[in-house]
């Protein structure tokens, strides 16, 4: 069956040592049975490196040195393993960041996570974001029946329609799919969010400004971005009517933080903060999913 993506998809490639938040630091990074195995019977002279940095576990991880630093990055911001070895010498995580899969009834679906500093960019400075192409194939695999692809299209066609301002977009869009402010009021919201685990700390405080009110900033092009870009991520992979209403919930809940913390200046970097700490966190998703679930 065929993997499609959003068209910006392509353009994609890592930013390596021009990248400000490279994904090498902060993250533990689990090396999957298959790389462990090939790191076992890896020789050349990269190769006692690669074994003596290993955390054994299960999974076995690279442990992170100063910093919280992958021991393989070197200080110029590259990978020593690519370097030494050649990218085939990667595990699965490290080749396949920042992408994402789900599957959908009309095939899979590969994205790239806004955590990443060069897909946040990508994402919030394209349009082309209900423009699917295909960009590979994997063997057949069983589906879901739901069809989320053509809800997603109808949110897209709200979202795309310029005869709309953009709260007006995102109040049709809250109505079509019952998901209301009073699922889940301000102060409930702002308690959740004190809750969560945090990779950095300082944002608690800074998430807890949340407010489903605050006034939309003068130019919305990239929150349009980023709300189809949630939706993408959280709604698409519904296989029921109920799913895919709770990852709409979730994606404006999202978009409402963003508005809330971001100021004209650091909407990219907000974006991409929100989705390192809500997305990339599984706990942190499913208590929030789990608030706007009835
Ligand atoms: S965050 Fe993205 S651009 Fe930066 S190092 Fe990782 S994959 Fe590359």
């Amino acid at each position: 069956m065929k993997i499609f993506a959003p068209k910006y998809y392509t353009e994609f490639s890592c930013i390596a040592d021009r990248c400000k938040h490279s994904c090498c630091i902060g993250w533990e990074i689990d090396i999957d049975a298959d790389t462990a195995e090939k790191y076992r019977r890896m020789t050349g002279a990269y190769a006692t490196a690669v074994l003596d940095s290993i955390e054994p576990g299960d999974p076995p991880h690279f442990r992170l040195g100063e910093g919280e630093r992958c021991p393989h990055l070197d200080e110029k911001g590259l990978c020593r393993i690519i370097k030494a070895c050649g990218e085939d010498a990667l595990c699965d995580i490290c080749r396949e960041h920042p992408r994402f899969y789900h599957d959908t009834c009309r095939g899979r679906e590969v994205g790239l996570g806004m955590a990443c500093e060069e897909a946040c960019r990508l994402i919030l400075s394209s349009d082309a974001y209900a423009e699917f192409i295909p960009v590979g194939e994997v063997p057949d695999a069983e589906l879901p029946g739901f069809d989320a692809v053509v809800c997603r299209a109808e949110l897209y066609r709200l979202l795309s329609d310029r005869d709309l301002s953009y709260a007006e977009c995102r109040k049709k869009i809250s109505e079509r799919w019952e998901v209301l402010p009073s699922d889940l009021s301000d102060e409930a919201a702002r308690e959740l969010l004190g809750e969560l685990e945090y990779l950095q700390e300082e944002r608690r405080e800074r998430f807890q400004a949340y407010s489903s009110a605050c006034a939309d900033p003068e130019n919305t092009e990239a929150l349009r971005r980023a709300l189809a870009y949630f939706i993408f991520r959280h709604a698409t992979p519904a296989e029921s009517e109920a799913e895919f209403r709770e990852g709409v919930g979730f994606a404006l809940f999202c978009e409402r933080l963003l508005v809330s913390i971001a100021g004209p200046e650091d909407l990219a970097e907000c974006a991409r903060m929100i989705s390192e700490e809500l997305e990339y966190s599984e706990e942190n998703t499913e208590a929030i999913r789990f608030e706007l679930s009835f």
